[in-house]
Parts: structure tokens; sequence; C-alpha cells
């Protein structure tokens, strides 16, 4: 497959941004109109007067290493959001392509789409909230330039199946994206060893989740060179900010700590979801491979305001497509969590 085909024809011509300062990092510094007297507030020795590095190249080899994946297959965005953002804005012609979504799911990939103006196609997962594959071919045109998937998927918790993802790479003629936001959390590689080999498909992970980093706004995608180097052409030139990337240095430095945040997350996952099984009130619960879980109940609303009026704040997901009477909470430390089950538990609908 010719990936550039999918390509909008302006981004073609597009060449990355580029700055003086690739070819010479020291010496008197007069290209870029920066503070050179310093910077009005310091942190550490990351000379925030300057711009940082565009082709985010520290994090991207730290990265590499950590994942065995070649830094070439590598692009970080603020948050995984802005790599959805500039995907559809890489492959989809404004009021004339498609792209297809999989409800219920994520609520970011309708909005890039909305906000481009590229006309949404809803395939509803299947009753195991899998891929609906035949729906899914059917539902795909010659206007079909994306396709988002979400594995462990948000709002319902489990992983699509592989095949069903591969089948869908090999028989349409768009990209496949595969949002893999909380794939730590599930005892599953993902796909980011075939992401750089299937050249329709992109894989997008974060580290608002597992690695407790969502206030710093970073995540990366995973795919072939062809794409990678797309998403380098579409990018602002500076996108990810010289704090972002030291703390990003530092947590990849210190997965272990990742790792006992994944496990602590994890045994509370199945602590809560057996917890919820004996709650009289709680009518199905869905099992998850994520760090939230959503469980049915007769009165969403009504529970949700109350747990709202003893200051738990969870997610009232009844209103989506597919998933009437659903609610979803996200796993807590045990105390939350112990005050989340005990409040359930006082509800009298
Ligand atoms: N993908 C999914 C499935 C999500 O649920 C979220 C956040 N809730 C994101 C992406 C956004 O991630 P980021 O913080 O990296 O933009």
């Amino acid at each position: 497959m010719n990936i550039e085909n999918l390509v909008r024809k302006n981004i073609l011509k597009l060449k990355p941004y580029t700055s003086a300062r690739e070819s010479h990092l020291n010496g008197i510094l007069l290209d870029a109109n920066e503070n050179s007297l310093g910077s009005v507030v310091e942190f550490d020795e990351l000379k925030l007067n300057r711009y940082p590095d565009p082709n985010q190249n520290a994090i991207r080899e730290s990265l590499s290493k950590l994942i065995s994946i070649p830094k070439e297959n590598l692009f970080f965005g603020v948050g995984s959001d802005e790599i959805i953002e500039l995907l559809v804005k890489i492959f989809c012609n404004p009021r004339e392509d498609e792209a297809i979504v999989c409800e219920p799911t994520y609520g970011m990939y309708k909005v890039c789409c909305d906000i481009n103006d590229i006309e949404v196609k809803n395939v509803p997962l299947d009753s195991n909230f899998d891929i609906d594959l035949i729906s899914a071919k059917n539902s795909v045109t010659e206007k079909t330039k994306i396709v988002f998937l979400c594995s462990p998927n948000n709002p319902t918790g489990n992983l699509l199946s592989k095949e069903k993802i591969f089948e869908l790479t090999n028989s349409v003629n768009s990209i496949v994206v595969v949002d893999e936001a909380y794939i730590d959390f599930a005892n599953d590689d993902g796909l980011i060893k075939e992401a750089i080999q299937i050249p329709n498909l992109v894989v997008t992970r974060t580290f608002s989740k597992a690695w407790g980093l969502a206030g710093i706004r970073c995540g990366y995608a995973v795919a072939n060179e062809v794409i990678i180097k797309l998403l380098f052409k579409v990018k602002s030139p500076y996108n990810i900010n010289k704090l972002t990337s030291n703390f990003i240095l530092k947590a990849l430095n210190n997965k272990s700590k990742h790792d006992l945040f994944v496990n602590e997350i994890i045994s509370e996952r199945k602590r809560i979801e057996n917890e919820l099984k004996n709650i009289s009130l709680v009518i199905n619960v869905l099992p998850s491979d994520s760090n939230f879980i959503s469980f049915k109940v007769e009165k969403p609303k009504e529970v949700f305001s109350f747990l709202e009026s003893k200051g738990i704040i969870i997610r009232d997901r009844s209103n989506q497509f597919n998933f009437s009477g659903y609610l979803r909470v996200s796993i807590g430390t045990k105390e939350e969590n112990d005050e989340f089950l005990k409040q359930l538990k006082n509800f009298k609908g």
C-alpha cells in the first residue's frame, strides 16, 4: 500500500520546520530571537530561554531503548490527543473525506473530525464490545481515510481482537489508528511491533495514565517511517517543551515506579470488580483491561448524582451510543475506592 496516496495533496508538498540550531547546538546563538540574558524563572540546567529540540531527539532515543522500537518509528505529541488531531489533518480533506469510529468509544476521534469537517461513520461495536468486522468493512468507502480503534477501549475497558484489527489493516485502503492509552493495564504487548511493519497501522500511547503524568501532556505514536515523517511535517515546530521532555526522560529512567503503579491499580481493579458484582443495584460489571471499570445500573443518573452529593465524582456514560445504563469509575487509591464502594452500597433507589 502506498500511504502517500492517502495523504492530502497540500500536506505532501510541505517540508518539516527546520531551525538553524540543528547544525549549531553551541556558540553564540542569535538565530531565533530568544532572550539571551536568561529566563525569569530558572529550572535546573534546562536553559528555558532557549527553544526546545524540534526533532525530539533525546526523548525519542530514550523511549526507543525502553520499548525496543527504532527512534525513526517514534513521534511525540502534546498528549496522544495532539497525535489524533495531526492524523486527521494529514489524511482527511475537510468536507470531502470520511472516518470510521466504533461506538461506544473515546470521544476525541469524533471531536477532531467534527472540528475538521470530516464526516464520521459510526460502526457500533458488537455485543462483546469487539469490532464488528462485517459492518466496519461495509461502512468503508473510497472516501474513508481513517478507521479509529481503541484497545483497551474507553469506556468498555476491553482489548479488541488483534485478528480483527489485522483483517482491517489488510482489507481497507485507509489508515487504521489503534489508541493504546490503557495498554499498560492489559496483560498484552499491544501492537507497536506490528505498527512498524504494517504500512497503514498507527499505534498511539500516552504518559497520562500508567505513568501518572497527565499534567505534562505527552503521548507518542509508533508507526512506519513514512507516517512518522508526515507527523513531523505538520506538528507545530516545538510541540514538546523542555519541561515535558525533562520529566519524560526522568520517567523513562524510573520504569519500576510505573510497574508498581500498574500492579497496584490492577490489584485494586480486581477487588472493585468483585465487590461491584456483589452490590444488588449493579446489573452488570464489564471485565476490564484498563484502569477503570464500567458497570450498569437501573438508574445511572440518580446513582451519579447521589455519589456526587457525597463528593465522589465518576463518569456517567449512560447517554453514550450503544452503552445505555453504564457508569464508569476510575481506579483510585485504596481509600478512595473503599469510599466509592461504601457510598454506592448506601444508594437507595
Ligand atoms: N485515548 C483515550 C482512549 C483516552 O481515554 C484518553 C484520555 N482520557 C486519551 C487518549 C488522551 O490521552 P492524552 O492525555 O495522552 O491526550
